[in-house]
């Protein structure tokens, strides 16, 4: 077997996370190397080249804010950038950057084992090497084990089957095809209105309606660029600390409850046309009061009934199982009037389920459907997935997923107790998905540098979430959680679409402004929570 590589630093993933974490790395003097799974840069935007894969945040406000210089010179051509210019933006940060060179792709990280005695990380990959590094961190993202398929038969069908999650690079021509998709979340809700273009005939397989907002999509807006370039510093620095890390979700103070319904109504009204996540931040109470969120549930209803021709397919695409924003807000382009489409079909799954996939397509309760092909739109173990899949274990040979059985124990979502220098980039327990990934990477990476430099400078080289500190944060985490009406969905937020998942409402809710002060705090007060040593 060859020699390990020796690091202080390896970094599992190159997606926004782990291209950043590697500069941060570099710049504090570290040896640090990146292992990517994948054959190039991006994570998500690498993996998700579905037909209409999007950023639904606009372009500006999803992008690094660390390199005022990176900021300058890249140019996004819409409000909302597709999957094929980030790819081109992370390409060239890693070029940028000269990042490269530490980057080793088509490699995956298999196991992660702490070595007590040295106070280090043994990292193995698929292509048979052995890392030993001081720190390891877990720069995987939420969203990178694709759910699998879990429907009887699929094994047997005879046309062509695709996952959004791993998209063929060579891209598909659905041209004179009839083709159906499974599910109608953000995935299929961006991808339903392309493939309708294409294909001879769409059925789409929905089990679960979802609120699906308007994007509004088009070139960037010249003036929206021109009013960010000049107040960029005062502007990154108010998402920074924004509920959800970006400025056009716009969060009121005002309650709904409060508002006059002819007042409420307009307010609605403006943010529907805005477009984008606008909506969710119309009152300040709309996730955790019912009479609250009902106005804004019936409102997306009769928008949905003013767009859609057919009554009957109208009723079955209102949510009606769970409040408005309680799962993941859609931002579309076009979804719903594709339904007004001849050649574009809806089944509902609570009316007919799906019994089997057939050699030639989907046997419901009700009839037989034939396909060239289906596209599995249904989404990600997240989160604690991409965790567990690789053996990672800490004190005593404990398995993470052992440890994590019940649902994700973390201390702020970047450590867990019993696995010392092991950080985790957006992890459970932070806001994470609940937020705009970009700044709530930033921010996580930042913390970890900086926590790492303030190692060093002390001469100290393990660092440990306790126990204590742990089980009060995850307490918190469902306190705040539990005081809102998101856990009122079956969402993958709570793992409610693994079977068998822990049902833990997974991400921290408070805000990313408060999280990021209680952060801030917990350095300040020197890495409060966590135990500091050095190693032997
Ligand atoms: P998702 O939100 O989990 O949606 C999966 C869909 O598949 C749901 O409609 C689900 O129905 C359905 N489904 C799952 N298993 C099924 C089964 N066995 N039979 C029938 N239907 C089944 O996954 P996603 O659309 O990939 O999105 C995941 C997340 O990725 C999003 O919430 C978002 O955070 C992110 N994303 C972001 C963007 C963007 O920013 N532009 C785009 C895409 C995705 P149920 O609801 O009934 O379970």
């Amino acid at each position: 077997m060859s020699e390990p590589v020796t690091l202080d630093v390896v970094i599992v993933g190159a997606g926004f996370s782990g291209l950043y974490m590697l500069h941060r790395m570099r710049g504090l003097g570290f040896t640090a190397r990146v292992y990517e799974a994948g054959g190039g840069v991006g994570g998500t935007w690498y993996w998700n080249r579905y037909p209409g894969a999007r950023v639904d945040i606009e372009s500006h406000e999803y992008s690094y804010s660390f390199s005022p210089e990176l900021e300058d010179e890249w140019v996004w051509s819409e409000r909302y950038a597709a999957q094929p210019e980030l790819l081109s933006y992370l390409n060239h940060v890693a070029d940028r950057f000269d990042l490269r060179r530490d980057i080793q792709f088509e490699t995956r990280v298999t196991s992660a084992h702490f070595d007590e005695a040295a106070g280090r990380w043994s990292v193995r990959t698929d292509q048979g090497e052995t890392i030993s590094a001081r720190f390891c961190v877990m720069a995987i993202g939420c969203l990178s084990v694709t759910k699998e398929v879990d429907l009887p038969g699929a094994e047997t069908y005879q046309g062509q089957s695709y996952h959004t999650g791993q998209w063929p690079h060579a891209g598909v021509d659905f041209s004179g095809q009839r083709v159906g998709v499974i599910g109608t979340g953000s995935s299929a809700i961006q991808s339903i209105p392309q493939i309708a273009r294409q294909a001879a005939q769409l059925t789409v397989f929905q089990r679960t309606a979802n609120y699906s907002v308007p994007a509004h999509n088009g070139p960037a807006d010249p003036q929206v660029v021109a009013r960010w370039k000049a107040n960029r510093a005062a502007l990154r620095a108010q998402a920074r600390v924004a509920p959800v890390g970006f400025l056009s979700w716009d969060q009121s103070e005002a309650l709904a409850v409060d508002t006059p319904p002819e007042e409420r109504e307009r307010v609605y009204e403006e943010r529907w046309r805005r477009g984008g996540f606008a909506m969710g931040g119309a009152f300040a109470d709309t996730t955790i009061d019912m009479a609250a969120n009902a106005p804004a549930a019936k409102f997306v209803a009769d928008k949905i009934r003013a767009i859609v021709k057919d009554p009957v397919t109208a009723e079955k695409l209102i949510p009606k199982s769970y409040p408005f924003a309680t799962k993941r807000l859609c931002v579309d382009i076009d979804y719903h009037v594709t339904y007004n489409r001849e050649n574009v079909d809806l089944v509902d799954l609570r009316e007919e389920p799906i019994e089997t996939i057939t050699p030639t397509g989907v046997r419901t309760a009700a009839r037989d459907y034939a396909f060239d092909s289906i596209v599995y739109a249904i989404g990600f173990d997240a989160m604690t997935g991409p965790l567990t899949r690789i053996d990672i274990r800490g004190r005593g040979g404990l398995a993470l997923k052992d440890k994590w059985a019940e649902g994700p124990k973390t201390y702020l979502g970047l450590m867990v107790a019993g696995f010392p220098n092991l950080f985790i980039v957006t992890g459970s327990g932070s806001p994470s998905v609940l937020s705009n990934m970009v700044v709530s990477i930033e921010q996580h990476v930042d913390w970890i540098s900086d926590c790492l430099a303030w190692l060093h400078g002390r001469q100290q080289s393990v660092i440990e979430a306790t126990a204590e500190a742990e089980d009060a944060w995850v307490a918190h985490v469902n306190e705040a959680a539990a005081g809102t009406l998101y856990v009122q969905a079956n969402s993958w937020y709570l793992g409610a679409n693994i079977p068998g998942k822990p049902r833990v409402f997974m991400p921290y809710v408070a805000g990313v402004g408060v999280y990021r002060e209680k952060c801030d705090e917990v350095a300040a007060r020197g890495y409060e929570g966590f135990a500091v040593s050095a190693a032997a």
